[in-house]
């Protein structure tokens, strides 16, 4: 192709996307009320304090419609939290995807445990109902289930395993707070619940988690693991907890800053309208690309009653196939050149990586995935093929908070330049390298 002749921003044509609204991608959105709530607790020297947080959980499972809330300084601490409520301990084995972040299962290795993987769908990058039956054992106490990228996880065939076998079900809803399943908010479905708040996440409190359930066992062993201050004996119901009232059984302080408390509040009672304004403008997104070739929408069917949350970091599907085999990285490059926010990969597979292999955290003299069971259960290469692929089919796209149509019409447009021109990209695509992935999202 002769440079200047092409349609294609990347081969010297002029960009699709001559708009720049920096603030369609700015979050949390902040006002003057996170201002005021922040500087409260600074002032009533109350960052330590636990009524903010109180009062924010209590508003979190209210609008969760959970009977417990639990903040935590992180999420990572809730979900480890989760996992002793669940009695994860020594011995056991939980299942999860490998298509994740670290903290959906690594606090397992601290309490003595021990991880397997499960297959993701290729559709909804979630864990795959069919592969986890074969992989539970007496060892097994619970499934993690990752809502990923905001797709609802496929809870019904999930839980019914979990039931069959009487073993918990944590979900992580780090990626998709308010997000449903089959008009069931995420995060009610499960034995318990772990979100992250962290300021990149899609609501936003800063360094800051929460966990819900409705087992007042699991809230009251969670609650005992971290936050010892509320170790209460007036309130404990749980019998084998009460001679260890006051004590920190985990040996971890997950006590949640209340500064990020604050501003969780403020940010909790706008959210659902926040989200719907962001719904609205990722689907259009979506509708403008319905049937271009290679390039297909990460969302549950329209009408299912399932929907993406916040599309926490929102990414999409790539069909390579579908344009001769032009490679992801080639296909990304191109759309970034129209000015469009564009991006291959997602995560990178957990279980290749070397803490899952070869690390032996804790000196037992062997690497700790096995010293915490009885058996060899790492998974080498080629064991989770369809994880293993999942990054040269998943690109990031723009992540809209506003619904404004203008602007997301360019942006979509830019995809269909490319999509309808790849040919012209074909002699110049040799870099055909897989896509690692990365081991936390890239934030937009
Ligand atoms: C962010 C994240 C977490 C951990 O939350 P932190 O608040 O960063 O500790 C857990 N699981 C997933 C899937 C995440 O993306």
């Amino acid at each position: 192709m002769t440079e200047g002749k092409s349609k294609l921003a990347l081969l010297g044509g002029s960009k699709a996307v001559t708009q720049q609204e920096r603030d369609m991608f700015t979050w949390p959105i902040l006002t003057k009320e996170e201002d005021k709530a922040v500087l409260e607790v600074l002032h009533n020297r109350s960052m330590s304090g636990s009524d903010v947080t109180m009062a924010f959980e209590k508003e979190f499972a209210a609008w969760q419609g959970v009977k417990y809330a639990m903040g935590s300084s992180c999420g990572t601490g809730a979900l480890h939290s989760a996992m002793f409520g669940c009695k994860v301990g020594v011995g056991d084995e939980i299942i999860c995807p490998s298509l994740t972040y670290w903290a959906s299962c690594l606090q397992a290795f601290s309490l003595g445990a021990t991880v397997v993987f499960a297959e993701i769908e290729p559709h909804s990058l979630c864990l795959d109902p069919k592969d986890i039956e074969h992989r539970i054992t007496p060892r097994t106490k619970a499934i993690v289930v990752v809502h990923y990228l905001g797709y609802p996880a496929d809870m019904d065939p999930i839980m019914a395993i979990a039931r069959k076998h009487k073993i918990k079900v944590i979900e992580d809803v780090s990626h998709a707070h308010g997000g449903l399943y089959k008009g069931r908010r995420v995060g009610t479905i499960g034995d318990v619940a772990g979100y992250s708040l962290m300021s990149g996440k899609s609501l936003a409190a800063g360094e800051a988690g929460i966990l819900t359930t409705n087992d007042t066992e699991i809230y009251e062993r969670a609650v005992a693991f971290g936050l010892y201050e509320r170790n209460n004996a007036n309130t404990m119901q749980t019998e084998a907890l009460k001679p260890f009232v006051g004590l920190p059984l985990g040996g971890y302080k997950y006590r949640m800053h209340q500064m990020s408390s604050a501003v969780g509040r403020v940010q909790l009672k706008h959210y659902d309208a926040r989200i719907a304004e962001i719904q609205k403008a990722m689907n259009l997104f979506w509708d403008l690309l319905e049937g271009v070739p290679g390039i297909k929408a990460h969302r549950p069917p329209q009408n299912s009653g399932s929907t993406m949350g916040g599309w926490y970091a929102a990414h999409g599907l790539y069909q390579s196939e579908a344009l001769e085999g032009l490679s992801i990285l080639r296909f990304t490059e191109a759309v970034a050149a129209e000015g469009a926010v564009c991006y291959a990969g997602c995560n990178a597979p957990l279980h290749l990586h070397a803490l899952f292999n070869t690390c032996d955290v804790y000196g037992h003299g062997k690497p700790t995935r096995i010293a915490n069971t009885d058996r060899d259960l790492r998974q080498p290469k080629g064991s989770l093929p369809v994880t293993e692929q999942i990054n040269n089919h998943v690109y990031g796209i723009p992540w809209f908070k506003h619904y404004r149509p203008n602007y997301i019409k360019q942006q979509a447009n830019a995809y269909k330049k490319v999509a309808r021109y790849y040919k012209e990209l074909l002699e110049g695509d040799t870099v055909k390298g897989v896509v690692e992935g990365s081991s936390h999202l890239s934030r937009r």
